[in-house]
Parts: C-alpha cells; sequence; structure tokens
C-alpha cells in the first residue's frame, strides 16, 4: 500500500487560476499539494506583456462573478477582500459603430434602459428589460446544477431544476441559436450585434452558439471590477495564498509525463528528468494536450481530442503604450464591424481574421470616464480581435500582422479613434504565439467552441477515465474564463477529495482485519 505521505500528495500541472484555485481548496484541506508551471510565474493566460516600465494585463480585462474567489477564500479561512482590491465599474462598456453612433451599457439596468431608450426607442428598452428579466431566469436555473456541478449532465439539471425549472428553460428556447433568440427582443441591429458579442466571452459565433449563453449578459449586469494592480494581482494572490496554506509553487519547470500505475495516476516526471510521485494528479493545461501525448502515452487517451473544427475562438492583440485622440475612450470599449455574419464566417467558415473585426479595446488607465494617464498624455492599451485558431497550421509573418494591423486600425478610426503607435511600443501576439503559449490549441483560448446546444455538455467534467487523474481549467467544464476556471478547480478539487474518502472508507475494513 502507498505510504500516507503519498497517498495525500496531489501534484497539479499549471498554475492558471483553475490550477490555483485547486491547489487553495486542496491545502487548505491538508493535503501536500505541489504546482508545477512552465512559465516564470502564476496566471497562465492572466498574461502581463512589458513594455518599458509599463506592465500591461494582456489576458483577461474583465473581471466578473467575484463571489467564485470570495468563496474560495472564505472555505480556506481567509478574505478576499484583503488579498484583492477590487473597483467596481458603472461604464460596464462603451459600443461604437461609427464617429457618431455610441451607446453606453451600465452597472445600473434601468441606466442602461434609458440609454438603450435614446438610442434606439422606448419600445427596445422595455424589450431589453424583459431580456435582462430572462437572462437572470436563465442564470438561475442553471447556477447550481450546472455552474456548481463538477461535470455536466442533462439528467442532473433536469432533477435539480425540477419540472419548473425546466418549463423556464423551454420558454428560453435552449435549442435555438443565440442570435435567433436575440432577434426576438432586439428590432435594432445594434443591439443585436451587441449582446451577441457575449457568445465570445465563450469563444463561440453568436449565430451557433445556444440561447442559453444570455446567461452571460446576466453576469456582466451583476457587476464588473476592476483589480487594482492589474489582473495578474490576481494571479499573484491566489499563488500567494496556496503557498501560505502550504502548497509549493515549482516555477519554470515543465511536466512531460504523467506516470500511471496499476492502473492510476501515480505523479509526473519533468523535463529536467525530477519525478513527483504522488496519488493524484490534475491538469490545469489545455485538455488537448492529453489526447495530442504531450503528457506521455499512458495518458493520452484518459480525455478525447478536440477536432480543429470544434476548437473556439483564438485572438491576435496589440499591447501598448500611446497616445490617442478623437474617441473618448472607457476602460472597455468595442468597435463594431459592419457585417457581423460575416465576421464569424471568416474566421468559423475560411479559417481566417476578418476582412473588417470587431475591435475590443481595454483602457488600462481608465475607469468609467475619467483618466489617469501619464506624463505625455500617453497610456496602456490592449487591443484584441477575435481570429481563428490555426496557430498550428498558418504562419503569422510580419506581411499578415501588418494586414491585420491595418484593417483592425481602419475599424477604429472608422469610429474617430486615432492610436499613436509605435512599433517600440508596441507587441503583438498571434494565434501561432497563443499556440505556443498554450499548446495543442492552434491557439483556441477557450478550449472547444459552445456550438449546438449540447456543446456545453460535451466539455469534459472533473473526473478522466483513468483513476486519479483529474482535469481542471477553462477548456473543462463549465466553461472559459477567469471566475469558471476557478469553478472547474474547485470541482476538481471536491471530486479528488471525494475519491480519497471513497477509497479511505474502502480501505477501513482491511486495515481493521489486519490488526
Ligand atoms: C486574450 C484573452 C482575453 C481574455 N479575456 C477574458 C476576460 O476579459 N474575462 C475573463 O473572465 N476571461 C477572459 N479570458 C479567458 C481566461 O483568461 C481563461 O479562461 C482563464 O484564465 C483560463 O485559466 P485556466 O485555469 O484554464 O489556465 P490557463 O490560463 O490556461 O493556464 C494553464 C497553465 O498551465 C501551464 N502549463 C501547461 N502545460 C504545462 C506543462 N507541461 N508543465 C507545466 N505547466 C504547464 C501553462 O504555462 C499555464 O500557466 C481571456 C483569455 C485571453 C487569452
Amino acid at each position: 500500500m502507498r505510504d500516507l505521505a503519498a497517498r495525500n500528495r496531489v501534484v497539479i500541472v499549471g498554475a492558471g487560476v483553475a490550477g490555483l484555485t485547486s491547489a487553495i481548496a486542496l491545502a487548505a484541506r491538508g493535503l501536500d499539494v505541489t504546482v508545477v508551471e512552465r512559465a516564470a510565474a502564476p496566471g497562465g493566460k492572466i498574461r502581463e506583456v512589458g513594455i518599458g516600465a509599463a506592465r500591461i494585463d494582456s489576458g483577461p480585462t474583465v473581471f466578473t462573478m467575484r463571489w467564485v474567489f470570495e468563496e474560495l477564500f472564505a472555505g480556506a479561512g481567509l478574505n478576499f477582500a484583503d488579498a484583492v482590491k477590487l473597483l467596481p465599474l458603472s461604464v460596464l462598456a462603451r459600443h461604437a459603430w461609427d464617429d457618431k453612433t455610441r451607446l453606453d451599457l451600465f452597472a445600473d439596468e434601468a441606466r442602461s434602459a434609458d440609454a438603450i431608450g435614446d438610442f434606439a426607442g422606448a419600445a427596445e428598452a422595455k424589450r431589453y428589460q424583459q431580456f435582462c428579466a430572462d437572462s437572470r431566469k436563465i442564470y438561475q436555473i442553471l447556477e447550481k446544477p450546472f455552474l456548481r456541478a463538477t461535470a455536466p449532465s442533462l439528467p442532473g439539471l433536469a432533477t435539480a431544476g425540477g419540472i419548473g425549472g425546466l418549463i423556464e428553460l423551454r420558454k428560453i428556447r435552449p435549442f435555438t441559436t443565440m442570435w435567433n433568440a436575440l432577434g426576438d427582443y432586439f428590432k435594432d441591429p445594434r443591439l443585436r450585434q451587441l449582446f451577441g458579442r457575449y457568445a465570445t466571452y465563450c469563444g463561440s459565433s453568436p449565430f451557433q452558439a445556444p440561447a442559453t449563453l444570455m446567461l452571460v449578459a446576466h453576469v456582466e449586469q451583476q457587476g464588473v471590477w476592476i483589480i487594482e494592480g492589474g489582473m495578474h494581482a490576481l494571479a499573484r494572490a491566489l499563488a500567494d495564498c496556496a503557498t501560505r496554506l502550504g502548497a509549493t509553487i515549482r516555477y519554470e519547470q515543465e511536466v512531460r509525463e504523467i506516470m500511471v500505475s496499476g492502473g492510476r495516476a501515480a505523479g509526473v516526471i519533468l523535463t529536467n528528468g525530477d519525478r513527483i510521485e504522488a496519488s493524484s494528479v490534475i491538469v490545469n493545461a489545455d485538455v488537448g494536450a492529453l489526447p495530442a501525448g504531450l503528457f506521455g502515452g499512458a495518458v493520452q487517451r484518459a480525455a478525447a481530442p478536440i477536432a480543429p473544427k470544434l476548437r473556439s475562438l483564438s485572438a491576435m492583440t496589440w499591447s501598448l503604450v500611446a497616445k490617442t485622440d478623437g474617441f473618448p475612450l472607457s476602460r472597455h470599449s468595442v468597435f463594431f464591424s459592419r457585417d457581423y455574419a460575416r465576421e464569424f464566417t471568416d474566421i468559423f467558415g475560411r479559417g481566417e481574421v476578418p476582412s473588417e473585426p470587431t475591435v475590443y479595446i481595454c483602457g488600462q488607465d481608465r475607469i468609467d470616464d475619467e483618466a489617469r494617464l501619464r506624463d505625455g498624455g500617453e497610456e496602456e492599451l490592449l487591443v484584441l480581435v477575435n481570429a481563428p485558431p490555426i496557430g498550428d497550421r498558418k504562419r503569422f509573418d510580419a506581411d499578415e500582422i501588418a494586414r491585420v494591423t491595418q484593417r483592425t486600425f481602419a475599424v477604429l478610426e472608422r469610429c474617430g479613434l486615432r492610436i499613436d503607435a509605435r512599433p517600440d511600443q508596441t507587441q503583438v501576439t498571434t494565434p501561432e504565439d497563443f499556440n505556443r503559449l498554450f499548446p495543442a490549441t492552434g491557439g483556441a483560448l477557450y478550449g472547444r467552441a459552445s456550438h449546438g446546444w449540447s456543446a456545453s455538455f460535451e466539455r469534459p467534467g472533473a473526473r478522466t477515465k483513468v483513476p486519479g487523474l483529474y482535469l481542471a481549467g477553462g477548456s473543462t467544464h463549465p466553461g472559459p474564463g477567469v471566475p469558471m476556471a476557478g469553478l472547474s478547480g474547485r470541482a476538481a478539487a471536491t471530486s479528488l477529495l471525494a475519491d480519497l474518502d471513497a477509497e479511505a472508507q474502502r480501505l477501513k475494513p482491511a486495515a481493521s482485519k489486519a490488526t
């Protein structure tokens, strides 16, 4: 029998949000936790890009569902508010279609309804309120049986939500696409486009995602926060918390193999040859890394491969320090393309960066309408467009980058925004770079796309086919995004603890017989 210490030892591959969440939940329960991370810092996709002295958040920038981390810290006897300072935003996002047409959405729903009334008329404002009520309902129906569950399950959904829940859900037509459902609420095509964009938060096209993804609108309505010190401060706080609870984090070390012994996970081997024995292993890398064989043959069949055509969105990003003028940027600003359907046909149909992309900008020195620019008027920006997940089969060379840059900045200029971007103060990240950072993904940033009504039920849950081997991260259930990855990390810890308890129960009679 494995000795007691090894029985309670867990290795976590990756210090992304989910890996760190699992580490906190397990270390708080007294397990011996080691996190192995390839990069020099925690966070994974919560990435900072350095330009001179500036540190630009170049991964997630919209922080929501803070309760996920409040619950995590509380479960470990700590207070999230002591570790991470949050500032609520009043303006959730500023949206532009050209240099005259703009609409702000606010944290205050009534204020948003007024703004929509001024923008598109009173009838549209009324339908917006119905849309908010319905997206709230979808969220409430799905929170417990889906978001908080350790694995996706349709029967589980039916049991937990009860017949009433299912009837409510049917009214929202879960089998139709988000785009069709939005057409019932909004007659103004600009509003349909604005709310359809929420599908991209899950790496998906609104033309193929199910209507249930409308719940993202409710999540934002519940609050969007800025993290003092940038999003990376969250990653550092999670890593500090895990370490305080006794976990060890080994940076700049890479796992090349997951060991299996007697049919169950038995630890990992690092590229430097070190072996760490353990009774349980949690993989926080993208799920695709397992079937691609990046962790060795013994665990290759532990998870199903994601076919390239099922991958979610990748992105092209520009992290830069520059002067801007002509447009009053808010913290989060969106500049829409003129043909939304074409944008997604370009990406998912033709496998190309859109000929005219929708552009998102995070103005990192801005809070609502207040700007705290540096001397000389420069500011830190992340510019992002969606891109196809083809980073493993297409080179993004200087010419291709120049072409996409030209198209992207042309959209901004059409909306009145000029960015004085200097090459020495700009760093571009392409799908090819994302594929290098997150191997076996093609640069897809959100696991498999949520296309089709059942796609959300096809993400793998925490348990795998190999006992003792668990999955956690944005490519697993319940889905991508910082808080959702946190929920998956918690689900992996819960499953692992339940399995250890069950094993202890199973061993009990044998142990008492032996004495
Ligand atoms: C550009 C961009 C914008 C985004 N915007 C938002 C947003 O605004 N709001 C939001 O909520 N979400 C957003 N997301 C999504 C969100 O960032 C992710 O869903 C979430 O951070 C994923 O966390 P994760 O736990 O899956 O781990 P990941 O971040 O994927 O980290 C996995 C870690 O595993 C490590 N690893 C992999 N293989 C090995 C190995 N063999 N050995 C050791 N270590 C290994 C990697 O180095 C990495 O650190 C965005 C993502 C990107 C990229």
